[in-house]
């Protein structure tokens, strides 16, 4: 009989590990509170970008830190309160932005974004939903000059991978998007970036196929997890769930989740909105466009034209805060003949970031039988098939191509159980 695994999260990591352990015979339990993909997963930008291995604590962010003091910037917004709150996760957060740490930060992650594309190809041939995607890269434009100068962090990064980009001039900016109002001077293609129309409906599908495959998806919310040495049980709260070994990818809740087995980790969450805006007199985008001095990106999807925000550093249960939102919607006006917003409520998504904006991937510290894969900050839509697919490898004792040591949870992920006293012990 095939061995038995839970997984909980039906988020895009949760999802894509799913698949990946279902392909190598695992017989799989996806267990999520809500219907898949419909928390962090299905609201985001939609971008696949080998180039998207620059972390937010970067040197860039530790160069322009005078200039967040006032707060009031569409970029990153924070609530002071929370910050001082988290200030160990703060501090760590700031520490690994040097330009040392940085580097190292995105040579591990580009050994996730560089594969992400091709892993979704893989996913969509086997969904048949492979026209999500289009492949006419990611236009980051800018309203002032330098915009994009070969000096700054982020392209001695993009030139250190050889992601594949152009520079353009205010013209080749407007033939390649004609509905742009002339106001950009420049812009920057990254040629090599997809993106998807729809990320929570191509996840949604994903998941159809798992259950197609005969994977099992419960819906239900976990309220305690007993873990014996070869056996888990997941108490929720409809019918508990019994399996050999545990995978994690709870994303924003992993905290949470792991509580429940003893562990303490230091996971925030860099939330981020997203609006859906109908388009006028005929106005539309090829391709996502990342507003960079203005701090928001659109996104042209089979919902509307979604505008997402950027970091709004606060805590994952704090009542949204839309000034972000409302900030950039002028600059918007003047970008592109924006319409009405549609019926779509506004949304709200919590990117989960450790200190050091890698995942964790790997086996927790004290249990043989329990995994974890979280923590994808800004690019955990795109990674997610790649972390199934090293999670799988890893569950599955197989050889990974891919080097998991800075993904290793020992780092954050730390036992709360007291150890006896030496006295105290037989
Ligand atoms: C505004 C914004 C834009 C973004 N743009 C991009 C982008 O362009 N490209 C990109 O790659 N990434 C992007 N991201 C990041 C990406 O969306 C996240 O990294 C990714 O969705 C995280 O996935 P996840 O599976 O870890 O978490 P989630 O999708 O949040 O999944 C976690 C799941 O765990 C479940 N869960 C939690 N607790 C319990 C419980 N007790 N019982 C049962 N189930 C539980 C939840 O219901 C949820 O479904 C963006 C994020 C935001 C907010």
């Amino acid at each position: 009989m095939s061995k038995s695994i839970s997984v909980i999260g039906a988020g895009s990591i949760g999802i894509s590990s799913a698949i990946h352990l279902q392909q190598r015979g695992w017989n799989v339990t996806l267990i999520d509170r809500k219907e898949p993909a419909r928390e962090t997963s299905y609201g985001n930008a939609g971008v696949i970008n080998s180039g998207s291995m620059v972390p937010l604590n970067s040197p860039a962010m530790h160069a322009s830190l005078a200039s967040y003091l006032k707060n009031d910037k569409p970029h990153l917004r924070y609530n002071i309160k929370h910050v001082l709150k988290n200030f160990s996760w703060a501090l760590q957060f700031l520490q690994n932005s040097k330009t040392r740490k940085t580097d190292k930060t995105a040579q591990a992650l580009f050994s996730l974004t560089s594969a992400s594309l091709d892993e979704h190809k893989a996913f969509m041939q086997r969904a048949g939903n492979s026209h999500r995607l289009s492949e006419k890269g990611w236009l980051r434009v800018y309203r002032n000059e330098p915009g994009f100068t070969e000096d700054s962090y982020d392209a001695t990064q993009l030139k250190r991978f050889n992601i594949p980009g152009q520079k353009l001039n205010a013209d080749e900016v407007h033939d390649l998007e004609p509905s742009l109002k002339p106001i950009y001077s420049s812009g920057y293609l990254l040629s090599g970036a997809a993106c998807i129309n729809n990320p929570g409906a191509l996840l949604t599908e994903y998941a159809e196929q798992f259950v197609s495959d005969g994977g099992t998806i419960v819906k239900a919310s976990i309220q305690s997890i007993e873990s014996r040495a070869d056996r888990i049980i997941c108490r929720t709260d409809s019918q508990p769930v019994e399996s050999d070994q545990l995978l994690i990818a709870a994303g924003p809740w992993s905290d949470d989740i792991l509580a429940m087995l003893q562990y303490s980790v230091p996971l925030c969450v860099e939330r981020g909105y997203h609006a859906h805006y109908k388009l006028e007199n005929n106005a539309s985008l090829g391709r996502s466009v990342h507003d960079v001095q203005s701090g928001f990106i659109m996104s042209p999807m089979e919902l509307g034209l979604r505008i997402t925000t950027g970091v709004d550093l606060d805590h994952r249960d704090a009542e949204p805060n839309h000034s972000q939102l409302k900030q950039v919607l002028p600059s918007i006006k003047e970008a592109i003949d924006l319409g009405s917003q549609t019926d779509d409520p506004v949304w709200q998504g919590n990117r989960p970031t450790l200190p050091d904006s890698l995942p964790a991937i790997g086996k927790t510290p004290n249990h043989d039988n329990v995994w974890v894969a979280f923590g994808h900050q800004h690019i955990g839509l795109m990674t997610g098939p790649i972390t199934g697919k090293i999670v799988a490898e890893l569950i599955s004792n197989e050889a990974s191509d891919i080097d998991v040591k800075p993904f290793d949870p020992a780092r954050y992920v730390q036992s709360t159980v007291r150890r006896k006293p030496i006295w105290a012990r037989s």
